[in-house]
């Protein structure tokens, strides 16, 4: 199975790429906060201990993480390919996550400008039943304000707001830098231009798999 990893700054389209590559690719797509939410709602051991973390304000620990993930990893649906979603964000992810086999590796990361990043976070509309994400600018809800995937009701997230999104930004790029290194180290990594209209950065990633 290949392994597809894709990095960017919250605002650089990430999530969007990566549901793309699931639906042209057939690859099953890897996103940790996904793996959380499961393991919370099934009410496992990690997910308790995931929560308690989360409850109390803190960042849920490496090893939790990396369990969980490791665990998502032998489920049966693989074979076609993977596409991973904000993971790994720690050096200790990725040296983990080194240790699952897979027959072909490649970290690509979406670069884009911290302007045009927080611009579109702060048009970013999410539905706050399924998660769909939605924006003001070029691609609302058709009616406004409900989900056109669960009816459910759709607003900005509360903290994309300027000053929290420009802190994301900031933190994201500190953190995620020795991570982007070791697989440039690796020699798997690719950067594509972000910047720009999602079409286009779509043909650039796709270009990289295909
Ligand atoms: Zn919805």
């Amino acid at each position: 199975m290949k392994r597809f990893i894709l990095f960017g700054a919250p605002g650089s389209g990430k999530g969007t790429m990566g549901e793309r590559i699931q639906r042209d690719f057939g690859f099953a797509r890897i996103a940790t906060g996904d793996i959380l939410r499961a393991e919370i709602e099934r009410g496992s051991a990690e997910g308790r201990q995931a929560r308690a973390h989360m409850d109390s304000g803190g960042l849920v620990p490496d090893e939790l993480v990396i369990e969980m993930v490791r665990r998502r990893l032998q489920a049966g649906d693989l074979d076609g390919g993977y596409v991973m979603d904000g993971y790994p964000r720690t050096l200790r992810q990725a040296e983990a996550l080194s240790q699952v086999p897979c027959d072909g590796e490649k970290a690509v990361f979406i670069e884009v400008d911290e302007e045009q990043a927080v611009g579109r976070l702060l048009s970013r509309l999410t539905c706050r039943e399924c998660g769909a994400i939605y924006n003001r600018a070029n691609k609302p809800p058709l009616r406004p304000g409900i989900c056109d995937v669960c009816g459910g009701a759709v607003e900005p997230r509360r903290d994309d707001n300027e000053q929290s999104v420009r802190e994301r930004f900031r933190v994201y790029a500190e953190r995620t830098l020795p991570v982007i290194e070791y697989y440039h180290r690796l020699g798997v990594l690719a950067r594509i231009d972000g910047n720009g209209p999602a079409g286009p950065v779509y043909e650039r990633l796709r270009g990289l798999i295909a």
